[in-house]
Formats: structure tokens, C-alpha cells, sequence
């Protein structure tokens, strides 16, 4: 087995604990001393109180409203974030602000050379070699991972083509062209990039794409399943945001993704105190110290991803802790009815059992006193015939999976929205 680093991803688990301690004290005083936000927050607190990961637990979590809140203080754009001189700042990113105003991310050189090298693991992990030439199909604006993900596939020896400015047609007459054999993409546009192929008379497996990497929404091991039978090549998946940076990522063994480790220090906490871990195979969310960043130091980060936490042993050989599923954004986990519903459940029902059905969109409202949940799906011309039949076995197994009684509506080819970045398949609109 190869590793891009083997010390660290074979470090016997107690030396890393130790390691991880002593970079979160690191961090925790440099905070201290060199951020306003921090130095507020924190007052009371001492690194040098801090000698377990269960005294860890007692430092407040820190959250996206308030960063931004600290944000509008000088120097602008970054405010009371700020870790550094503001001269030392090389580079300007910014979170996609899809749930309110954008959050700025000010990297130095040396803090971006520490975001690569931790990018680098999540290819190296995910068979990225020299070999590859690495197509992104997509324009980088001031969005971080691309950014990483570029500079990081030059680091492992990829070549890398740059994707923007084109449409798909475009980006897959490129990807013919340059004869690309890797990828990164979000899962929905890597399944819009075959639908539209195949819509050129275009066999997606022709392309020779070998490795593909996502990110970007919670991926069903039936939506990475089917992203490799479509392509025939091997589909891994990773995790992070934009604040805390990439912080875990699938290995060869494709059985969940192990934190990257020492570079993050990761905790997945009950979903209802957020105070203590909970076990393996449980359901929490992730809490993320990135531990050598000192532009933008953050100090426990409420990612608000669910993940289910897995334990620290995988037949890849690493020592790192592994996180089972990612099951979404805390935010997406709605009650309906009274039953928790994860949109994830439908996308993995129907990459697996529907594959008539090219799109769909959910959305949950509220009439009377009741919800009501419904489902449009379009369906492939090549099913047509058998469009009733697919829809009545939709909100049969619908039901069997989620609880939930749906609404369906077959829509003509077309109708519904398709999503070259993130998708966002379910509405739910009874707050309206
Ligand atoms: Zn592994």
C-alpha cells in the first residue's frame, strides 16, 4: 500500500492522540493571543488547562453566525477572524454564502501550503497519480476547493486541465479532447455530465475517465455505485467546507472516510447537546479543529454535517479514525409528520432501484394542519411506456423507506432544474 505520507498515516494511535493534544493547545493559545474573536471568547481559558480530550469538551463550539458577526469589524474584509498580520494575506476565498452572507477566508502562503498538503492526502488517498491527467469542469471564481483541488493535483505530479468557461457539451468535448482520465465533480453534475454525453450518442465510459473525486453533497453508496458502472472507473468521496478546510476522505477500500489526521482534530457530538462524543455506529455532528492554520484559526467549528462516526481501523493500513456516512447537513434532517426525514434516503433509493428516472425534486408543504410531501420525477424516454408502472412502485417503496405517504407527478423530459455545482432537490416550504 502506498501512502503520501506513511509516518503520519500509520502513526500508532496513542502517539497521535498525543500529537493531536499538543497541536490543539498550539492552536488554542495562538488563537488566544492573535485573534479578536478568540481572545474574547476564550478569556478564562488556558492551553495549559487543557490535558484531555475530555477537557476539550468544556471550550465553547464556534459557529458560522458568529464569524460572521466578527466579520464587520476592521480590518476589513475578514475583521476579528483574523489570525495574522493583514500584509501577510496572499490570498482571498470566500464560502458560497448559500445560507446567507458569504463568510471571507483569508489564506497567507504558508496557511494555503498547509490546506494543499492536507488536499493531497484525499488524492493521494483516491489512486491520484503522475499518470493522471486531472480534468475540473469547473470555473473556480473565488471558491476555495477548486483552488485546492488544483494546486494539489500539481502537487502529487497530475496534470491538471483547467474547465471553466465552457458548458458541458464543451467540457466533455475537452475531456475528449486532452483525453483526460480523472475527475472532480459534485456527484449531480458527474451524473448530468453522462446523462448529457449520452444525449451526444456518447458512451460515458468511452471518455476513459479512471478516478473520479466528489465532494460538494452527501453522496448514497448507490449514487458512487452508479457513478462507477456509468463511467467504469473508481468513484471515491470526501468531506469539508470552506471554513475548516477538506477534512476527511475515501481510501481504495471505499468503506467510509478517515479523518485526516493530525491535520484536523475531529468530534462528532450528540446531536441534541452537542457535548459529548457519542460511539461508534452512532449519529452526530461533526465538531472541527483544523490544527495547523494560523490565518483563520478555528477552535471547535460546528460543521452541522451528520455523520455517522466509525472507529480507527481500515484494511488500507492507516491508523486514522474513519467516519462511517456522511448522512447531511443538520439543516436537511427535517420532521415531517413527525418521522426524521433525510433527503438522502430518496437519492439512495433511487440511484439504485429507479434508474428510468433522470431527475427529480421534493419539496414538503403545509396544508391545513397537515404536511404534505411530493415528489416530480421525468422519467427516460426509453421507459416511457412504463411510466405508470415506475411511479406506482416509486410511492410504494417511497413509503417502505422514509414513512412517509408521497405525492408523485410524472413532469416531460426537461421540466425539472439541473444543477451543474450542488443540487438542491428538496424545498421544503411550510415555513412560507
Ligand atoms: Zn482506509
Amino acid at each position: 500500500m502506498e501512502y503520501w505520507n506513511p509516518y503520519i498515516e500509520t502513526l500508532p494511535r496513542e502517539e497521535m492522540e498525543k500529537v493531536e493534544l499538543s497541536y490543539f493547545k498550539n492552536i488554542l493559545s495562538y488563537a488566544k493571543d492573535h485573534s479578536i474573536l478568540y481572545r474574547e471568547k476564550l478569556r478564562g481559558i488556558e492551553a495549559n488547562d487543557i490535558n484531555s480530550f475530555e477537557d476539550i469538551r468544556r471550550i465553547p463550539l464556534t459557529g458560522k453566525e458568529e464569524l460572521r458577526r466578527y466579520q464587520e469589524m476592521e480590518p476589513y474584509p475578514y475583521g476579528g477572524v483574523l489570525g495574522v498580520d493583514i500584509k501577510e494575506v496572499t490570498a482571498f476565498r470566500q464560502s458560497s454564502g448559500t445560507t446567507g452572507k458569504p463568510v471571507y477566508v483569508p489564506e497567507t502562503y504558508e496557511s494555503w501550503q498547509w490546506r494543499i498538503e492536507t488536499w493531497c492526502h484525499i488524492l493521494y488517498m483516491a489512486g491520484f497519480r503522475a499518470r493522471h491527467r486531472v480534468f475540473l469542469p469547473f470555473g473556480y471564481n473565488v471558491y476555495v476547493a477548486f483552488w485546492e483541488a488544483h494546486y494539489a493535483s500539481e502537487k502529487v505530479g497530475c496534470e491538471l486541465v483547467p474547465g471553466g468557461a465552457l458548458d458541458t457539451k464543451g467540457r466533455i468535448y475537452k475531456i475528449i479532447e486532452t483525453r483526460a482520465n480523472a475527475m472532480m465533480n459534485t456527484p449531480t453534475y458527474g451524473l448530468h455530465i453522462a446523462e448529457e454525453a449520452r444525449n451526444m450518442g456518447i458512451d460515458p465510459k468511452s471518455l476513459g475517465i479512471e478516478r473520479m473525486l466528489c465532494a460538494g453533497e452527501p453522496m448514497p453508496e448507490a449514487t458512487r455505485k452508479r457513478l462507477e458502472e456509468l463511467y467504469h472507473c473508481h468513484v471515491f468521496d470526501h468531506i469539508g467546507g470552506t471554513e475548516p478546510c477538506a477534512w476527511g476522505s475515501m481510501c481504495e477500500a471505499k468503506q467510509g472516510l478517515h479523518i485526516i489526521e493530525p491535520f484536523f482534530l475531529v468530534e462528532v457530538l450528540d446531536r441534541e447537546t452537542l457535548q459529548k462524543e457519542v460511539d461508534e455506529g452512532q449519529m452526530g455532528v461533526a465538531v472541527v479543529t483544523p490544527l495547523g492554520r494560523r490565518s483563520f484559526p478555528l477552535i471547535r467549528f460546528n460543521t452541522y454535517d451528520v455523520v455517522i462516526k466509525g472507529k480507527a481501523d481500515c484494511s488500507c493500513g492507516r491508523t486514522w479514525k474513519k467516519i462511517n456516512e456522511v448522512v447531511g447537513r443538520a439543516d436537511d434532517l427535517r420532521k415531517i409528520r413527525g418521522v426524521l426525514f433525510s433527503p438522502k434516503t430518496v437519492e439512495a433509493l433511487i440511484r439504485e432501484e429507479f434508474q428510468e428516472i433522470v431527475e427529480y425534486e421534493m419539496m414538503v408543504e403545509r396544508k391545513g394542519i397537515m404536511d404534505e410531501v411530493n415528489i416530480r420525477i421525468e422519467i427516460d424516454p426509453s421507459a416511457e411506456s412504463k411510466a405508470k408502472e415506475i411511479e406506482k412502485r416509486l410511492k410504494e417503496k417511497l413509503k417502505i423507506r422514509t414513512n412517509l405517504s408521497f405525492q408523485t407527478k410524472i413532469e416531460p423530459l426537461g421540466t425539472l432544474p439541473r444543477y451543474t455545482l450542488k443540487a438542491k432537490r428538496f424545498k421544503d416550504r411550510r415555513e412560507l
